[in-house]
């Protein structure tokens, strides 16, 4: 895409854009591959209930393992997925590992009966017509218990007039699985919009938690989601925590599960299994 048009109509590319747009399009052409390839891997980041501390489940996050570029971050090629629509084949890709992972290690660890997964959707993956059958197949084929699967859609995905979504997730609902809002507090989503929502949990965006023992604003809004969540029977982890302190004061004003580097950064399937095994190993 070209950014500049000169005077006379013609678009005016530099060296820059054309070498931009060539390791784009390579990039493209890499993502086909990778899934004939194998290359892309769940990473699996600690859900922790902040009182105790103890392991509630994961969150699984996608990475790319690019023979040339190295361990590739979400952020590097999500933008790709989503533009070529590939994205709905990435997510069901996940969904199926996400869930025969979950199923692995409920049935090794027994101890840890309620361990949960929560598994990222995005929009386009919402509406296609596959997603609830595919959930459905998925539960039936691991026999997992609904409820321990968790879907992790953020605000854009049910915003008004998103009809076709909002049939999905109360059919989603109806199969009994969790229901989560992403990175709540920085979408579109009107007050009104919950009040009917099929929704069990919500995860309070990092933004606010980063600067919350510093920014009384912040602080005030991650105290008004607590509540928030807590009068409409919502569950609330908060992301992105990296310090005690920010641990400390988000226990305290009642913020039951959190996620971040304080606990773990997200690990690959063989290190969480030495969480699971030995799960005082999680500090913070
Ligand atoms: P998200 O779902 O909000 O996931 C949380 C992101 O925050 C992850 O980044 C995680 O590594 C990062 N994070 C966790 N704790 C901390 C912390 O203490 N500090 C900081 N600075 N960051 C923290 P990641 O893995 O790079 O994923 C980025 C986004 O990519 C995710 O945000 C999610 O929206 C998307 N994503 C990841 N996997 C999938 C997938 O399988 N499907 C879809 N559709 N989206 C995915
Ligand atoms: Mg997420
Ligand atoms: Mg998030
Ligand atoms: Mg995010």
């Amino acid at each position: 895409r070209a950014k500049a048009a000169g005077k006379s109509g013609f678009v005016i590319f530099d060296e820059g854009m054309h070498q931009q747009a060539q390791s784009r399009l390579q990039l493209e052409t890499d993502f086909r591959l990778a899934f004939e390839r194998g290359e892309f891997e769940l990473y699996y980041q600690p859900i922790v209930e902040l009182k105790g501390g103890r392991l509630a489940g994961a969150e699984a996050l996608v990475r790319w393992r690019h023979p040339v570029r190295g361990l590739l971050l979400p952020g590097e090629f999500l933008a790709v997925a989503e533009e070529t629509g590939l994205i709905v084949d990435l997510d069901a890709w996940a969904l199926r590992e996400a869930c025969r992972r979950l199923a692995d290690w409920r049935e090794r660890f027994p101890d840890r009966g309620a361990l949960s997964m929560n598994v990222n959707v995005d929009e386009r993956q919402m509406v296609s017509p596959e997603i609830v059958e595919e959930v459905f197949s998925l539960l039936q084929k691991h026999r997992l218990p609904p409820a321990s699967l968790r879907l992790e859609v953020t605000e854009t995905a049910f915003r008004a007039g998103r009809t076709q979504a909002e049939q999905r997730l109360l059919a989603l609902k109806a199969l009994g699985v969790g229901l989560v809002v992403d990175d709540f507090g920085t979408g579109y989503s009107s007050l009104e919009s919950f009040a009917a929502s099929p929704f069990d949990a919500l995860k309070m965006d990092q933004v606010f938690i980063r600067d919350v023992e510093t920014n009384p604003r912040h602080r005030a809004i991650v105290r008004t989601i607590t509540a928030f969540a807590d009068e409409l029977g919502l569950a609330l982890t908060a992301e992105g925590i990296e310090t005690p302190g920010q641990r400390a004061l988000l226990e305290k004003v009642g913020c039951q599960y959190g996620q971040g580097f304080l606990f773990s950064r997200a690990l690959p399937a063989e290190q969480f299994e030495q969480l699971l095994a030995e799960p005082s190993r999680i500090v913070g």
